[in-house]
Formats: C-alpha cells, sequence, structure tokens
C-alpha cells in the first residue's frame, strides 16, 4: 500500500510502498477514504531532531475517515464494512483520564513518548496518509453513518480540537445548549456577561473555520474573526462570524471598540506566535480567558504585578476527548457544522502540503487515496 512517510527529521514527507499491516489482537485495520492535512503536520514537518518526542521513519496523517477493513481477533466495537472517524490522541486506554475518553489527556503520555511509541495517529506511530491504517483498538474508532468521508475526517481533529477549545468557554459565553448533551440552556456565568459576550477568533483556517461554527451553533457570543488573509475572513463571513477583519496596525482597537470598548470575553487563538498573543491579550477584557489552540512558538511571561489583564485565565486545550468526538459527529450529521475542503489525490500530497504551508488552502486540505 501507499504512505506518506516522514523518513528522518526535516526530510521531506515521500510518498512509497509500504507492507499492508494485518491486525492482531484487539488491532482493527481500516480502509483510509479520507485524511485531513493539519497546521500541525507542517510543525512535524520542520522540527529538528529531538524537538519532538517521535522517532522517523512513521506514516503522517491524524485526521482519517474510512470503513473497517479488518478485524483483530480480539476486536472490539466496529464491524467490518462500517464507516468510522478515528479518535486520534491514543492513549494507554486504562489510566483515569483514558477511562473517562479523555485520551488527549493520558496519564501516561510523557511515558508513552518516553519509550517514543508515539502519542496517536500520525504523530510518532503510523498515521492515515495512506491506504490503511492500523488502529490499536476498536475503542478509537466511530461510526459516522453516511456523513460523507471527507466531511468526516477532518471532525476528527479540526472539528474536535475546535469544539473542545470552545466547550471550556461555554459557561462564559452563553450556552445556547446548541448539541444535545452539554447544554445548560442559555445561562449567564458569573464572569462572563453570558449572551452579551463576545470571542475573538485569531486565525480562520482548518481548525478557526470550524471554531466560529460550532461558537454560532453552541453559543450566544458575538464572533469577531481575524486572520492575516482576506478569504479567511470571508470564509469566516460564511461560516457565520458577526464580525472579521485582517490584521493591521489598529485591529487590537476595532476589536475592542465591537466589544462595547471594554474588550472581549475570551480569545482563541489558532495560531499562537508572539504576535497573536500580545494582540489577543491586547483585547481581553479584565477577567477574561485566552484560549491558547495554535502551536506557533509564541512565549508569554507570566507575574504578578504585572501586565497581564487582571483575572486572566490561561488554558492550553489539547486536541478532545472521545464524548467530545461523538457530539461535534453529532453536529456534522445535523447539519451545524459543515467543513469546506480542498480535495487532493494521496498521489499528490507534497503538492497538498506546499498548498496549506503558502497560505492557499480554504478551509482543510483533505487526502483521498486515489
Ligand atoms: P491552518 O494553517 O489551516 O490555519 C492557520 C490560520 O491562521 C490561517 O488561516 C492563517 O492565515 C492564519 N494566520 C497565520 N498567521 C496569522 C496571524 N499572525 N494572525 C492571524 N491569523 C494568522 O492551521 P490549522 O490546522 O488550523 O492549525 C492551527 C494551529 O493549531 C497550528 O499551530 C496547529 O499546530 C495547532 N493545532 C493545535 C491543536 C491542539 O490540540 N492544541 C490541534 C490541532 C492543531
Ligand atoms: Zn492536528
Ligand atoms: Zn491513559
Amino acid at each position: 500500500m501507499r504512505a506518506v512517510r516522514l523518513t528522518h527529521w526535516g526530510g521531506p514527507p515521500a510518498v512509497t510502498e509500504v507492507e499492508r499491516p494485518a491486525p492482531r489482537g484487539e488491532e482493527v485495520l481500516v480502509r483510509v477514504e479520507a485524511a485531513g492535512l493539519c497546521g500541525s503536520d507542517l510543525h512535524v514537518l520542520a522540527a529538528l531532531p529531538g524537538a519532538l518526542p517521535y522517532r522517523p521513519p512513521f506514516t503522517l496523517g491524524h485526521e482519517v475517515a474510512g470503513r473497517v477493513a479488518e478485524l483483530g481477533p480480539d476486536a472490539v466495537g466496529p464491524r467490518a464494512g462500517e464507516r468510522v472517524v478515528v479518535y486520534g490522541p491514543w492513549g494507554c486506554g486504562r489510566c483515569g483520564h483514558c477511562a473517562a475518553g479523555a485520551e488527549n489527556y493520558c496519564d501516561r503520555r510523557a511515558a508513552l513518548d518516553a519509550v517514543r511509541t508515539g502519542t496517536g495517529a500520525g504523530l510518532g506511530r503510523d498515521g492515515g496518509l495512506a491506504d490503511y491504517l492500523l488502529v490499536p483498538s476498536g475503542r478509537l474508532l466511530l461510526p459516522v453513518g453516511d456523513l460523507d468521508p471527507t466531511q468526516a475526517a477532518p471532525l476528527s481533529d479540526a472539528g474536535l480540537t475546535s469544539y473542545h477549545a470552545v466547550a471550556g468557554l461555554r459557561p462564559t459565553l452563553g450556552d445556547t445548549g446548541g448539541d444535545s448533551e452539554r447544554g445548560t440552556g442559555g445561562g449567564h456565568s458569573e464572569r462572563g456577561t453570558g449572551a452579551g459576550a463576545s470571542v475573538a477568533v485569531i486565525g480562520v483556517g482548518g481548525l478557526g473555520h470550524l471554531a466560529v461554527q460550532v461558537l454560532r451553533a453552541t453559543t450566544s457570543a458575538r464572533v469577531f474573526a481575524v486572520d492575516v488573509r482576506e478569504e479567511a475572513i470571508t470564509l469566516a463571513h460564511e461560516c457565520g462570524a458577526h464580525f472579521g477583519t485582517v490584521v493591521r496596525a489598529d485591529t487590537a482597537d476595532v476589536l475592542r471598540k465591537r466589544a462595547g470598548d471594554v474588550g472581549v470575553d475570551a480569545v482563541l487563538d489558532f495560531v499562537g506566535t508572539a504576535a497573536t498573543l500580545r494582540l489577543g491579550l491586547s483585547v481581553l477584557r479584565a477577567g477574561g480567558e485566552l484560549v491558547l489552540v495554535g502551536s506557533g512558538g509564541g512565549e508569554l511571561t507570566v507575574r504578578k504585578p504585572g501586565a497581564l489583564p487582571p483575572g486572566l485565565r490561561i488554558s492550553l486545550p489539547f486536541w478532545g476527548t472521545r464524548p467530545d468526538l461523538e457530539r461535534v459527529v453529532a453536529l456534522a450529521r445535523s447539519g451545524a457544522l459543515r467543513v469546506t475542503t480542498e480535495r487532493f489525490p494521496l498521489s499528490r500530497a507534497s503538492e497538498a502540503i506546499d498548498a496549506l504551508r503558502s497560505g492557499a488552502v480554504r478551509g482543510r486540505a483533505v487526502l483521498v487515496p486515489d
């Protein structure tokens, strides 16, 4: 089968022929129908040796949908032929967090990293930019029904990570109960202004354009979008943003004004560079929350007394939980979430990676085995 592999740090990814794995024990083999390209893939490709706790060679691709092709003798869960999306953060499966479905926060992650087995599909372990993906257990597969695979694949990271990042903000942003399980019916929080709240989304790429939709579907907040690309702002509007602006010298002032001069209740930073952290902090109101998702390498000094907004809360969400993924899939199936995709055949993976790197992708680039 074909696989897009990182063979050595810094090297270009290579489309190579590898042996198709056979599932043993609890493993499940998935025939890949679509795999998304993530901003994180660019970080992996640009990483210097030692920067990440993985050991090449491994197959890239951590956002995967397909059909169950073959089950190991002890596999439980999905049926052969069933359409599934892959829950990508593969934890130990046994610690407290994993037992609760939060393998993204597996307590043994450091230990798993230390033995360099990798922390999930396409991140140290062989991923889904390939014809087939070997998944360690059926617990990591969720049925998606008749959802198109190119829609389903991006839900497992771009959708899931955005959903998880927004979920923590819902009490502050006026939870409208837009999905069945978490909704509390539009309450006001002690810290935020509930229904009158506002949020800035910085970076409207693969993750950001879905975050805008999740915010609209599950909160009553006013959503302001910021990007360096004009077409990303157009996309933000299509996704339901109330206001969008390309970054300029006066962007912080413009956003604060939009937020009634006090500043926004929350910032979702999907870039995470020094520049976006600075912008985010300068538009947050006192008591606001900075949610840092992007891995742009920007650093923040936390000190009291200092220049940070009083009452500031910072969170560093990573990916999402399996129950979150179930809700994301449900939102997509209800039509509340629609991924904007650009499709590339798997054989043209390097072209897709170049397009993502140069800012030429609208929404998510999705690779389809050809
Ligand atoms: P993407 O390339 O699709 O989107 C990034 C967007 O940010 C683009 O629209 C780009 O134009 C915009 N942008 C770049 N510089 C900007 C700036 N200075 N100001 C405003 N906008 C700017 O990438 P993506 O797949 O959406 O991933 C976004 C980030 O999130 C990456 O750093 C990725 O590694 C990270 N990520 C984190 C997690 C997590 O669990 N924490 C999960 C997935 C991705
Ligand atoms: Zn990712
Ligand atoms: Zn665990």
